[in-house]
Order: C-alpha cells, then sequence, then structure tokens
C-alpha cells in the first residue's frame, strides 16, 4: 500500500529550516527540491486531490532564479529562499488560475498578484501551485470545493479537514514543505490540527488581506503551515507586515516569531502561565483526543509552565455569533461574483435582462453551502431583522472578547484542543450542516476577537490511531509567544 505521509528519507523529508540551509550552502540546489517536490505531488496527488493547479514551469523558474544569485554569491533573498510551497487557491496570482474552488471563477486570471504572493516572490519562494479548499473557504472537510475531493494522507478515506485541506495534504504528505492558508474560523488550525502539521492563524490585521478572496472580512486572516514550529514562524515573518493596500492592517513591527520559535527549543517553560478553558472540556468530545489533550498539558507543566484553569462563559455562544456574524459578511462579500466582472457568466442570450443573467450565473455558479451562507446572512441583515440577529451577535463577539481579556490578565498562553475530534470520514457530515459547523467550536472564538492561534501536533490518538492538535492561543500582537511554547514541546515531545 502506498503511504502517502511525509517520506521519512530524501528531499522531501526534510523541514524547510533544513532544505534552506542545504541550498544557501551549494549543496543542493533550489530546482533539485523543487523538483523532488513536484515528484512527489505527481506520484500522489492523483489520490490525495490537494492541487486543483501545478505550476512546475513557474516554481522551477524561480528556483532558477535563486540558484543562479547563489552561485553568483549574493545573499539569500529571505530565510527560504528556493523552498518550495504550496499556496491555498483564495489568494490572487497573476501566472495562475485562481477559482477559491468555486465554479463562478473557472477560467479566472488575476490582473494582480496578492500582497502575500508579492512578498513569497520577493522572498524566493517557487510556488508549487494552488491547492484545493471549500468553495470560497466555506466548511471544514475541502468537500465543498466545486472541483474535487482532498483526502487525508493519514488515512485516504478520511477528510484532512476545511478549508484549506489542500495545503495541509500538501504539507503533510511531503509535497510541500511550506503552505499558505487562511482562517476565518478556523481554516489554517483545523486542517493543521487533522493532518498533523503546524498552521498558525496571525493576529488580525498583520497580514495583509489585500488578494486574498474574502469570505467574511472582519474575520479572515491569512497565515503559514508546515511541518515543524521554526519553519511555520520563518514563513510566518516573510508574510506578515503593514500593507498600505489592505485598510485593516495593522502599522505594527511583526512580533518576534523566529527569535520565539529559537528560543522555545531550549524547552524551558519557566515562568510561563498557561491557561486551560474550562468551557471546552465538552460532552461528545472524543476520549482518544481528551486523553492527548489532557496528557499535553502534563507535558508542558513538567517543562516549567503552571497550568491553570480560566473561566470564558461567553464561548458558549460563539455559535450563533460566528455564524450570523460571518454569513453576513459573505452575503456581501460575494455580491461581487454576479456574471459580470469575473469567471462565469451563463444565460447571456441577447434576450435575457442584466438581472436574469446575474440570477441564472449565480444558480449555476455557486455551490449549496455557498447558497446557504448566502441566504443566511441576507436574511440577517435584512430590514427589521438586522438588530435582533447582526447587532446581537455584535455584542456577543465583544463579550467573547472581553473573556479572552479577562484570562489574559491570568495566563500568557491559552490551550484547548484544536478540534472536537480527530478526521471523521469522508462524507460522513456534508450533508449534515449543523454537525459540520459544531465540528468548529473551539477554533471560532479566536477568529472573533481578532487574536493569534496554533495548531500544534502532539501525536495520536490511542483510539484511532490519528493525529490530535493542540491549540494554543495568545493576546493580539503577541504571537511570538504561540512559537515559544510551541516550539518548546515540540523539542521535548515530538
Ligand atoms: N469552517 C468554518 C466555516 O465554515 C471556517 C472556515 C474558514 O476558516 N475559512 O465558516
Amino acid at each position: 500500500m502506498t503511504d502517502y505521509t511525509t517520506p521519512t528519507t530524501g528531499l522531501t523529508s526534510l523541514s524547510a529550516a533544513e532544505l534552506a540551509e542545504k541550498i544557501h550552502s551549494g549543496e543542493v540546489t533550489s530546482r533539485e527540491v523543487t523538483q523532488a517536490h513536484l515528484d512527489r505531488i505527481a506520484q500522489t496527488d492523483e489520490v490525495l486531490g490537494a492541487f486543483l493547479h501545478v505550476g512546475a514551469e513557474e516554481a522551477l523558474a524561480t528556483a532558477d532564479e535563486v540558484d543562479q544569485a547563489i552561485k553568483a554569491g549574493e545573499k539569500p533573498a529571505s530565510a527560504l529562499a528556493g523552498v518550495p510551497l504550496a499556496l491555498k487557491d483564495l489568494f490572487v496570482t497573476t501566472d495562475a488560475p485562481t477559482t477559491a474552488a468555486s465554479k463562478m471563477l473557472d477560467g479566472y486570471v488575476s490582473p494582480y498578484d496578492a500582497t502575500v504572493v508579492t512578498k513569497l516572490r520577493e522572498a524566493g519562494i517557487p510556488i508549487l501551485g494552488k491547492t484545493n479548499l471549500d468553495e470560497f473557504a466555506l466548511g471544514s472537510s475541502t468537500e465543498n470545493s466545486a472541483f474535487k475531493v482532498t483526502r487525508n494522507p493519514h488515512d485516504i478515506d478520511r477528510t484532512p479537514g476545511g478549508s484549506g485541506g489542500g495545503t495541509s495534504a500538501a504539507v503533510a504528505s511531503g509535497q510541500a514543505p511550506l503552505g499558505i492558508g487562511t482562517d476565518t474560523g478556523g481554516s489554517i488550525r483545523q486542517p493543521a490540527a487533522l493532518t498533523g502539521t503546524v498552521g498558525v492563524k496571525p493576529t488580525y490585521g498583520t497580514v495583509s488581506r489585500y488578494g486574498m478572496i474574502a469570505a467574511a472580512s472582519s474575520l479572515d486572516q491569512g497565515g503559514p503551515t508546515a511541518r515543524t514550529v521554526l519553519d511555520t514562524a520563518l514563513l510566518h515573518e516573510i508574510v506578515a507586515g503593514v500593507d498600505p493596500f489592505d485598510a485593516t492592517s495593522v502599522n505594527k513591527p511583526i512580533a518576534p516569531v523566529v527569535q520565539a520559535a529559537r528560543e522555545g527549543a531550549s524547552g524551558d517553560l519557566t515562568g510561563i502561565k498557561i491557561g486551560v478553558v474550562k468551557q471546552f472540556e465538552r460532552p461528545g468530545n472524543q476520549e482518544g483526543v481528551l486523553d492527548a489533550v489532557s496528557k499535553a498539558y502534563e507535558d508542558l507543566a513538567s517543562l516549567g509552565a503552571e497550568v491553570i484553569e480560566v473561566d470564558c462563559p461567553h464561548f458558549d455562544d460563539v455559535m450563533g455569533a460566528y455564524y450570523i456574524i460571518q454569513t453576513s459578511e459573505v452575503s456581501s462579500n460575494l455580491a461581487r461574483f454576479d456574471g459580470m466582472r469575473y469567471g462565469l457568466r451563463e444565460g447571456d442570450d441577447g434576450k435575457n435582462s442584466a438581472n436574469d443573467v446575474m440570477e441564472i450565473t449565480r444558480a449555476a455558479g455557486f455551490g449549496p453551502e455557498t447558497k446557504r451562507r448566502i441566504m443566511l446572512g441576507t436574511y440577517a441583515l435584512s430590514v427589521g431583522y438586522y438588530d435582533a440577529y447582526y447587532l446581537q451577535a455584535q455584542r456577543v463577539r465583544q463579550l467573547i472578547a472581553n473573556d479572552f481579556k479577562r484570562a489574559f490578565e491570568q495566563v500568557d498562553v491559552i490551550v484547548a484542543p484544536t478540534t472536537p475530534t480527530t478526521a471523521f470520514m469522508l462524507g460522513e457530515k456534508v450533508d449534515d450542516p449543523l454537525a459540520m459547523y459544531n465540528f468548529d467550536l473551539y477554533t471560532l472564538p479566536l477568529n472573533l476577537a481578532g487574536l493569534p492561534g496554533m495548531s500544534l501536533p502532539i501525536g495520536v490518538a490511542e483510539d484511532t490511531g490519528l493525529p490530535v492538535g493542540l491549540q494554543l492561543m495568545a493576546p493580539a500582537f503577541h504571537d511570538d509567544r504561540l512559537y515559544r511554547v510551541g516550539s518548546a514541546y515540540e523539542a521535548k515531545f515530538s
């Protein structure tokens, strides 16, 4: 049987930091490294379905540029120059199609690059291709993609999570050492947990949203994913930073994430206070996940951290608040996909009115979950209901933020499971939206409060043998704390 998890030998087995060192010292070329990952994609992606588009030529051209610069004795463009990456197909690029996994954008090529993509190009990072996701990042299993299903490398009958299942499957299978995702309600952290990789949602406003197709603008945040904490930090530092093209971008220095990842590797957490959220001890959690997470709390304490319980009473109301705010923003953001400006246009026969064309295009172009969100959001924002739903949800959002604030007066970092269970079967929840939504219970509060979070792999659950993620959360602009704690755990227990 083919093993779809990361190989144990060869270039695709190495971390991004290890590959960068080999490339920058001239031991291997970026072309060799990039080709090895393209080969791994060719061998495995027919089954895994992580990529919607592979840009071999473009990736190799970037690799060659890096190799030439190194040969000429120039300093590498960044700490990760020459190390290839998988990009969620929600970021617009000029040299590849951008679909957001929607029929609505079939055939669309952007006239400009997202700021994150510009930063990757400037850093000399070859982009292997665009990865699969739930349509417009709406979902938790990648099954809402209009194009294909992505499979979990640890068990191909199971989901890699969502919405960024493609990126996580690519990183977990050795198709790519690095990935970029987006997280509106968990779409970087949740797939990281289900695939045994590291995924970080940075503080809201610290990674540019320019050219990242909007789902819910007040929640969306791009971020890094990789197989080690240090690799994730190195990529985080490259993509973060203020951007005049994003009105919500924050002009503050990037938290010292790389330094924190390196310092954390000493494994000493003396003086760090860690809070366990009482409200996350829920019935319905899988036994094996609870055991693994409890063991991780003990492990963190054994490194010198003080672990205490914190109370966040309004987390119990997170589901309602998120699904009103998220769908409201989705309904307004997705209004631009009207068959006039981008991608698909249906029913334009010279007889139909513009309104008819819009209606026909939207009926044909959006999948069922996207339509559901647009309808829910439009309803919540409509006259007469706005106060009852949207405004109330905004109040709950504030209460959740206050819970975090109070908790962070007591502790430096908050921990929780990333997900209630390990990876579920493909097909298991796709016809049951509420079951799918409930799976995100633990990742949602962070987005509503705009804070940074990480999912850290802590081994496998004893009852299913599948990966478990520990979620770490920190106050805004203290993303470095995630890396400090994550890296200490990784150094001692992974
Ligand atoms: N699963 C959540 C949702 O469907 C979060 C998605 C995301 O973070 N993009 O809304």
